[in-house]
């Protein structure tokens, strides 16, 4: 089968090519039989061109253009040509032009699809993964793997000016101890021994530094066996990057050289640098979260003050164990009482234990389900509190646990910015948030653990503070309210890492087990170092407004981690797991 050297894409005809003979090569999108003439709309990669058969240009070509179906693929050449005025489509590029086609070999067929293209956004998402590569022909998914592209060539470019190398480490490798499940892959070899994929390539970037590379980045590919919550999948894309002989500064100024590049050569955006920094504690205490949505305002005031000595039962028992009372004040906005009901439930569905409304109105009066247990001038108390208060504003006030409260009201925060219209969603925020705690107390295990991974360097004067009260020289870079991504200053010393191994509860024959060969790097001239990583396919899917990062991915897995394509995971015969020393111990019924 013979095909026409390509001359230009389909959605690439411009005036100049007019009178022109070109050939042009895809798939049929749509055709439109009007007897004498049939109209094709051809597309690729580049978009969609108009094809006019007729016996007038070529009788044959029109005989096989009346047996052309959707999704059918061909090659064509002939001439191009202006469309007649009334036919003109402004809605494409190509839309003032149109091909009379001389000669077309058709180089493929398709059955009827299972979908059809342009309704792609409404199928089953599970029927779109089987036919993936279907669905990567829709405009939409060209584009965003288009985007994709861009993003990670724009990461290369910079890291390479910056003097950087791509490194690529090991996918078979050994538990990190970053805090996920990790996938296990057995040995065939070591009978009862097994690989473990990377959860990230934290441990060999560190590595790396102490071989001399000093400036290291990857686009790494990172797994993680998790009980895949919302939007995660069990393997992703991440930005890697780690440096020798830095501060947290060097990092973050990096990182926000790589931001202004990629926000400029992509979406056309200046951003002005340096970005804001936030502490943890302030991110917390004022927005109720470690990653906050700075596009709008509305911070948490604590109100506890107000309360001390209250007659009101439930809330004299928070403050009894410590708890503290914080609100979100609501400026002019009028909610009918079915709102407010509707935000109540919506902060029990939060977590929240409850939610207090309390409405002023005019001479500092207020309506409140808790009203007659507040003092008559509780306007002017919560006034010299919060003094932008005003008659027609409204409080949400939750009661708890410090870090429970402050985070519902958190959550809080941020459905009432969206509903109320606060956000400017073309608005691109970016901040740094810093100083993070080193470690957090895991009920469950009864155990303290690392806030971001074992190897994060502590601050300064750490050994004379309680576990809980230790800072780590850790940053997460937060966008519009999402983590982008984050990173720390790593433990170089053995010393500092025992200890912070002790603190998580490793003993020594742990540390020997799992992290001798890193020890025994510290002791051998580890340069001080840090890195940062970000997450690849959430950047995408914000950058081109996606839903779900699996929009943005070519071949993702469902909710869950079933590829439909390829029908993966899948059983093996027992003959072949007996070249592993494996046996398929049958599930039981409710476990
Ligand atoms: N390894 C960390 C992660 O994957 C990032 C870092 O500390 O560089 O989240």
């Amino acid at each position: 089968m013979n095909y026409y050297e390509r001359t230009v894409g389909c959605g690439q005809v411009h005036g100049d090519l007019v009178g022109k003979t070109i050939s042009l090569s895809g798939w049929v999108n749509k055709r439109r039989d009007h007897g004498t003439i049939i109209f094709v709309d051809l597309r690729d990669r580049t978009g969609l061109m108009q094809l006019v058969f007729s016996p007038d240009y070529s009788a044959t070509a029109h005989e096989l253009a009346d047996q052309l179906r959707s999704e059918y693929v061909i090659s064509v050449k002939g001439t191009v040509v202006h469309r007649a005025a009334g036919t003109i489509n402004l809605e494409i590029p190509t839309g003032k032009y149109e091909l009379q086609v001389h000669e077309v070999v058709l180089l493929n067929k398709a059955k009827a699809l299972p979908f059809q293209l342009d309704e792609a956004a409404h199928v089953d998402e599970e029927i779109r993964l089987k036919y993936r590569y279907l669905d990567l022909r829709t405009p939409e998914m060209q584009h965003h793997l288009a985007m994709r592209h861009k993003i990670i060539y724009a990461m290369r470019q910079y890291f390479n000016e910056q003097n950087f190398y791509e490194i690529e480490t090991p996918i078979l490798t050994k538990n990190t101890a970053e805090g996920a499940r990790e996938f296990l892959v057995p040995s065939r070899q070591y009978h009862g021994s097994f690989y473990a994929l990377p959860q990230s390539p934290q441990i060999y970037k560190q590595l790396l530094m102490a071989g001399g590379l000093e400036r290291y980045m990857q686009i790494a590919r990172c797994f993680r066996d998790e009980d895949l919550r919302a939007d995660r999948q069990p393997e992703f894309t991440q930005l890697d990057v780690e440096m020798s002989f830095i501060s947290e500064a060097d990092i973050q100024s990096c990182i926000e050289g790589l931001l202004a590049h990629i926000f400029g050569t992509i979406m056309n955006h200046q951003i002005s640098l340096p970005l804001p920094r936030m502490t943890y504690d302030k991110a917390m205490s004022t927005y109720g979260s470690d990653k906050p949505d700075l596009r709008f305002d509305l911070p948490i005031t604590e109100l506890t003050s107000l309360f001390q000595g209250t007659s009101l039962a439930f809330l004299k028992a928070v403050l009894d164990k410590g708890g503290r009372i914080g609100a979100l004040h609501v400026a002019k906005h009028a909610f009918t009482r079915s709102e407010l009901e509707g935000w109540v439930s919506k902060a029990l569905t939060n977590g929240a234990k409850g939610l207090v409304w309390i409405r002023f109105k005019e001479n500092g009066e207020f309506e409140a389900p808790i009203a007659k247990f507040l003092p008559a001038d509780f306007f002017k108390q919560v006034k010299a509190l919060i003094p932008s208060l005003e008659e027609g504003d409204t409080l949400f006030l939750i009661a708890g646990k410090y870090q429970d409260a402050w985070t519902q009201l958190g959550r809080l925060r941020v459905q009432l910015g969206e509903a109320l219209g606060l956000i400017d969603h073309k608005e691109v925020n970016l901040l740094w948030v810093t100083d993070f705690p080193l470690l957090e107390y895991d009920d469950a295990r009864g155990q303290w653990s690392s806030v971001h991974h074992p190897f994060t360097s502590p601050q300064e004067g750490w050994e004379k503070l309680q576990p809980g009260e230790m800072k780590a020289r850790a940053y997460d870079i937060v966008f519009n309210g999402i983590e982008l991504g984050g990173g720390s200053i790593r433990i170089h010393n053995p010393e500092v890492q025992r200890k912070v191994f002790d603190y998580l509860g490793l003993d020594k024959d742990d540390m020997e087990s799992h992290f001798s060969f890193l020890l025994e790097a510290q002791e051998l001239g580890f340069p001080p170092h840090g890195g940062i990583a970000l997450g690849i396919d959430r950047f995408v899917m914000l950058l081109a407004h996606c839903k779900s990062i699996r929009d943005v991915i070519a071949f993702p897995k469902t909710q869950s981690g079933y590829d439909p394509l390829m029908q993966a995971p899948t059983p093996v015969a027992s003959k072949k797991l007996e070249e592993y020393g494996l046996r398929v111990v049958k599930k039981e019924a409710g476990s």
